[in-house]
């Protein structure tokens, strides 16, 4: 029996190795399988990335060719909506009027799962939530600078001037069920300029759709501010940083618009000068950021003298002027004179009263050419300052008259 019990026995072993060489290809065989889910997940991470690479890329292409803001901030909301895991998204953005401020949308992404606008009409563009609204968590998400989750799309709409209809109701409440919603508070330049609102494409959003979310809603801040300085910067190209006039580029161009434009429509323009009397006095006695307090204060009596088609500006130092298309010498002096009194009654703190002489001359009437009419005016400004100053003198005609002049 030994042979038998021999054989049984090494035959036992063999099974024992066998099943142990199973067990370790079936656990081989479950670690390859969760392996490949990895690298199916990695797959699909990669190409996340790689499209948020390529949609900030095409950002970046449209502030660098200076597209308008609205059509950069619908790529970077449209972006979220169809080439990352959301299903909707929005921007809310601060309007303040005289009726107060409030939150409305300003940009809606366009989705092919449903139409928003034929669900809500205009309303979806038109309805606004009051800033000072206590119950709404875009406001709440605004005002306390921080990311919110919300679970019920509905819940945008609470405190708003919108009522929906039933059908209108039903029809949100069964594309937005089971979805999650976060408000993402966006600031500019210290301020806060809105929220970016996205609801999820699946019942949750993944740790990584967060963190392109957060991504793409800094892209928001950064292209607004862009643009913001952009515009700055373009401003300041052709306005006087001291008074908030136009500067001398933009009023020699001006000036040689208008006299275009007249010796087209045969209408005369009237062109007045100012220079601020005793700014050296001004300057030595009270000090230069006085001097400027002065210059400023003249910006002011400018802007607030002229209309809207009237073109003010200062020169640099204490020169300023004023180009008025469609005047006649006679609205000129009502004009200067308006100027001369305002400045004259002005008491400025810290200084006390300034004045300012001024000179006004009509081109067709006093002068057929730019350079004739800037040398008259100047003389009339100077022959102010001669006459006692806090005056105003009317040029002398300077050259032939020219072609017939239709006053009025
Ligand atoms: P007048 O009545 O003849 O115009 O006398 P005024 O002293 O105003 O004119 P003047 O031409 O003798 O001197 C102008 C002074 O204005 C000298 C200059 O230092 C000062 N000034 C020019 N630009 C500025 C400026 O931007 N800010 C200040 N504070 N002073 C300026
Ligand atoms: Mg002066």
């Amino acid at each position: 029996m030994g042979w038998l019990s021999n054989i049984f026995n090494r035959s036992k072993n063999l099974e024992d190795v066998v099943d142990n060489l199973k067990n370790k290809l079936r656990k081989a065989d479950e670690r390859n399988l969760s392996l490949e889910e990895c690298l199916v997940t990695k797959e699909l991470d990669i190409n996340k990335a790689d499209k948020s690479i390529q949609k900030i890329i095409q950002i970046w292409k449209n502030i660098n060719s200076s597209e308008s803001l609205s059509k950069i901030l619908t790529t970077i909301v449209n972006g979220l909506s169809n080439d990352l895991d959301f299903l909707y998204c929005m921007l809310f953005r601060i309007y303040s009027n005289k009726e107060g401020t409030k939150l409305k949308v300003s940009i809606a992404s366009e989705v092919k799962y449903f139409n928003m606008e034929e669900i809500l009409g205009n309303k979806l563009k038109t309805f606004s939530i009051p800033y000072d609204c206590k119950d709404n968590y875009i406001i709440q998400a605004l005002k306390s600078k921080k990311i919110y989750q919300m679970d019920n799309f509905l819940d945008i709409f609470k405190g708003s001037d919108l009522i929906l209809e039933n059908n209108q109701l039903n029809r949100l409440s069964s594309i937005f069920m089971d979805r999650e919603i976060t408000v993402i508070p966006l600031m500019v330049q210290g301020n806060p300029f809105g929220c970016l609102l996205a609801v999820s494409l699946k019942k949750e959003v993944s740790s990584l759709d967060k963190n392109y979310l957060n991504l793409f809603a800094g892209q928001i801040e950064l292209s607004v501010s862009m643009t913001k300085l952009l515009e700055s910067v373009k401003a300041q190209a052709v306005t006087d940083v001291l008074t908030g006039l136009y500067n001398r580029r933009y009023f020699n161009e001006a000036l040689d618009k208008e006299v275009n434009r007249s010796k087209r429509s045969k209408r005369p323009f009237t062109l007045i000068t100012l220079d601020l009397d005793h700014l050296k006095q001004i300057n030595d006695t009270h000090g230069h950021t006085a001097g400027d307090k002065a210059i400023a204060s003249i910006g002011s009596a400018l802007l607030k003298a002229s209309r809207e088609t009237d073109i003010p500006a200062r020169f640099g130092g204490e020169e300023f002027a004023i180009i008025m298309p469609d005047t006649d010498t006679d609205g000129g002096i009502i004009v200067a004179e308006r100027i001369r009194s305002m400045i004259a009654s002005n008491k400025i703190e810290g200084i006390g009263n300034i004045t300012a002489s001024l000179g006004v001359a009509t081109y067709l009437k006093h002068a057929n050419t730019v350079e004739d009419l800037v040398k008259i005016v100047d003389e009339a400004m100077y022959l102010a300052k001669e006459n006692g100053r806090n005056r105003i003198e009317i040029a002398k005609t300077q050259s032939s008259p020219g072609p017939k002049v239709e006053f009025f």
